[in-house]
């Protein structure tokens, strides 16, 4: 059902030092759903060029903050929404609110298989690749999911949502951000 589109993935870094905590700029993934007002940036032609038949965009990411206490290291894992470069096109267009949120669902949905998997990781540089190869999966099924769902289904189809919620559902033990791991 699905084919997959290679397409350039975002550039993201592995921020180390950086805070989770919500800021005027970074939105944390909750059960909250998302509103217009959370997208900040204004669409422009010029400045949105390589997007033109786009009516919105979440600029979205996996943030892995890690922290070493005697023989344990902590981190803090985390699927953020960066508000000052999102955009919606038209302001009430509520089918593309549904799509640009099922897109932050998904990135949570990566966040917690993130979580579940550096369980297993054995050095910080192990951790770092598996963020790597997830955040390349995640990238995948946003183009997958891109593929699927547009404006004239409403944003996102049926199937889809259903998809996207039973898989949080079923990460459920994973919503902790905070993952403890001894090397
Ligand atoms: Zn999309």
């Amino acid at each position: 059902m699905r084919h997959i589109l290679i397409l350039a993935c975002t550039v993201i870094s592995l921020l180390l030092c950086a805070s989770t905590e919500d800021t005027e700029d970074i939105l944390c993934w909750t059960e909250r759903r998302l509103t217009f007002e959370d997208f900040k940036a204004v669409y422009n032609d010029s400045i949105h060029k390589a997007y033109p038949t786009a009516l919105g965009l979440i600029e979205k990411t996996i943030r892995v903050n890690s922290k070493l206490k005697g023989d344990t290291i902590t981190y803090v894992i985390t699927a953020c929404m960066k508000r000052n470069i999102s955009w919606i096109k038209m302001i009430g267009d509520s089918a593309t609110l549904i799509h640009e949120q099922a897109h932050f669902d998904i990135c949570e949905i990566y966040a917690r298989i993130l979580r579940r998997e550096i369980k297993s990781t054995t050095s910080k540089v192990e951790a770092k690749a598996l963020w790597k190869l997830t955040t390349k999966n995640e990238e995948i099924e946003h183009d997958c999911f891109d593929s699927e769902n547009c404006h004239v289904n409403g944003g996102v189809k049926q199937e889809w949502q259903s998809y996207i919620q039973n898989r949080l559902k079923e990460l459920d033990n994973f919503k902790d951000p905070a993952v403890k791991i001894v090397y």
